[in-house]
């Protein structure tokens, strides 16, 4: 691989060296960087530096992230390190640069965006592989609109915990290594602070970076992304047995391949209850992860309706809408690659496997919630019944899965029944699952179940609890409930009170728009 100039000592062009006099000296923290992304060329990216804010300090820092990339948590928090992650310093070897998309939006095509405040430091060599390092909320890009580049606190701490938590969950998701907060101000309906949140994937690359070359003509481009993304996430795409079955068409593959780790990844987030919120086609990964946490939720009571984003009137990201969405995504994919596969028919045939996987996959999430080790004829209808139960009654969505993992593993009933205000109904439907359960060996079921229904999730109201607090400037409770959600499926008894029982009243009155 040609080596590239290290942006942060020699940058490509002197003129921007001018404008951004050095400033300390690249803190290097021992990592060798690839810069793949870098390599596409200028038509993929503006290069640039963060804009720095003043004062940095550490909101948060995922220890677990850091860990598994090789890196000494102690040295993320020294104030070099934080001055690197917040624009006014810079990690030794990264080549800042914030990449160009479009994307449809609520369903509009909304032509280019782009990293508008986000800026990618490279892709460095870690012991979990390649991994590409992100500053969100470093500054305005040519690609901010009428944005200011930054993003606040409140926000940056909600996506900080919410991608540990997926991986906890053992949900694909992007990682956030460190939150860094600023006084700075920034305003959006009020005067609020902002922050940087320290992204970490294998890569960044949404459906719309697509859909940008494809509906620029650049098809050149497009090619050339679509090489890129197979080659280094995709290899199987050219030789295996969806490459096979399509006629050798490696890109419908590929296309095929994304169907399918985003029908897996929509099946993992309806059976835990996760809504994302703004499934736009610029914020769906390339790599089937959960991105871009903005007015996310975990469904307290269960609400199959249920809309998390306070901008979306709609409903069109309500949470039984997901799966479908997805589809639709996945057909502005197929839509940009159509020139690169070549044959509408072969484009059609590599979306529709999304329709045998998502349904299967969600039933073999389903099956695991119930302990179920076997799949018979009509489980379907008994969970479909469960959620008809817990819909009429908002039960709570999280509680219900534990306290019936819980009562599986030897606990009493009650705790489930509890939850009901119709207990005839649900007494006649607990009669079936025994009955469906007799059918089974008793190997352990409850344990199992406590491994896929976890008892902490993010809601809404302990993300808020945190924020207000950090905004007091003690980030204690940041840590604290990161800890459990990195684990969320561990008793944790210390905690129980805090963060597993139901959420206060005022919960349902947190309101959670796109503007962060
Ligand atoms: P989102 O819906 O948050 O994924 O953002 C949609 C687009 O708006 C992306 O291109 C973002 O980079 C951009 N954007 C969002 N907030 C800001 C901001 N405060 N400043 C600049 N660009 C932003
Ligand atoms: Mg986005």
């Amino acid at each position: 691989m040609p080596s590239l100039p290290d942006a942060a000592t020699a940058s490509s062009d002197p003129a921007a060296d001018a404008m951004f006099p050095p400033g300390p000296p690249p803190v290097d923290l021992g990592l060798q960087w690839v810069h793949g992304y870098a390599q596409l060329g200028p038509a993929f990216y503006t290069e640039l530096r963060p804009t720095p804010l003043p004062a940095p300090h550490l909101v948060g820092l995922s220890t677990n992230l850091a860990r598994e990339l090789g890196l000494d948590p102690a040295r993320l928090a020294t104030p070099e390190v934080l001055a690197a992650l917040t624009g006014s310093g810079m990690l030794a070897g990264a080549r800042p640069l914030a990449t160009v998309y479009s994307g449809h939006q609520f369903g509009v095509w909304a032509g280019q965006l782009g990293d508008g405040r986000a800026l990618l430091l490279g892709e460095a060599q870690t012991a979990a592989g390649p991994q590409e390092i992100q500053l969100k909320g470093a500054g305005r890009t040519p690609y901010s609109r009428m944005g200011d580049g930054r993003a606040v606190l409140r926000s940056s701490i909600r996506e900080f915990l919410c991608s540990e938590a997926m991986a906890g969950l053992g949900i694909p998701t992007t990682r956030a290594l460190a939150v860094t907060g600023s006084p700075a101000p920034v305003l959006r309906e009020e005067v609020e602070t902002a922050a940087v949140v320290t992204r970490v994937a294998p890569s960044f690359i949404r459906f719309g970076h697509f859909e940008h070359f494809a509906s620029t003509g650049q098809e050149a481009a497009l090619r050339q992304l679509t090489d890129y993304v197979i080659d280094r996430y995709y290899p199987e795409c050219r030789t295996g047995p969806a490459h096979e079955r399509l006629g050798g068409n490696a890109v419908a593959a590929f296309l095929e391949q994304v169907s399918e780790r985003t029908a897996a990844l929509m099946a993992q987030w309806q059976a835990v209850g996760f809504c994302h919120g703004v499934m736009n086609t610029d914020n769906l990964s390339i790599l089937g992860l959960t991105l871009d946490y903005g007015p996310f939720q975990f469904l307290d009571g269960f609400d199959p309706d249920h809309i998390c984003n306070h901008s979306d009137s709609g409903g069109r990201y309500a949470y039984n809408r997901q799966p479908n969405v997805a589809y639709w995504n996945l057909y502005c994919l197929g839509q940009a690659l159509l020139p690169l596969i070549g044959d509408q028919d072969v484009a059609v045939a590599a979306l529709t496997s999304y329709k045998t996987v998502f349904p299967r996959e969600l039933q073999a999430r389903m099956q695991a919630k119930l302990g179920l080790l076997h799949t018979r004829e009509d489980d379907r209808t008994l969970i479909e019944d469960v959620l008809k139960l817990l819909a009429a009654g908002r039960v709570d969505y999280t509680l219900f899965w534990r306290r019936l993992s819980d009562h599986v593993a030897g606990g009493p009933i009650d705790p489930v029944r509890d939850l009901f205000v119709d207990r005839t109904a649900m007494d006649a439907w607990l009669q079936r699952y025994v009955d469906r359960r007799a059918d089974e060996p008793d190997d352990g079921a409850g344990a199992r179940m406590r491994a896929v229904n976890p008892k902490y999730v993010l809601r809404n109201h302990l993300g808020e609890l945190a924020i207000r607090q950090a905004r007091t400037g003690d980030f204690s409770g940041v840590s604290r409930l990161l800890a459990v959600l990195q684990d969320p499926f561990a008793e944790h008894p210390q905690a129980h009170d805090d963060y597993a029982g139901l959420p206060p009243e005022w919960a349902s009155s947190i309101e959670i728009s796109c503007s962060s």
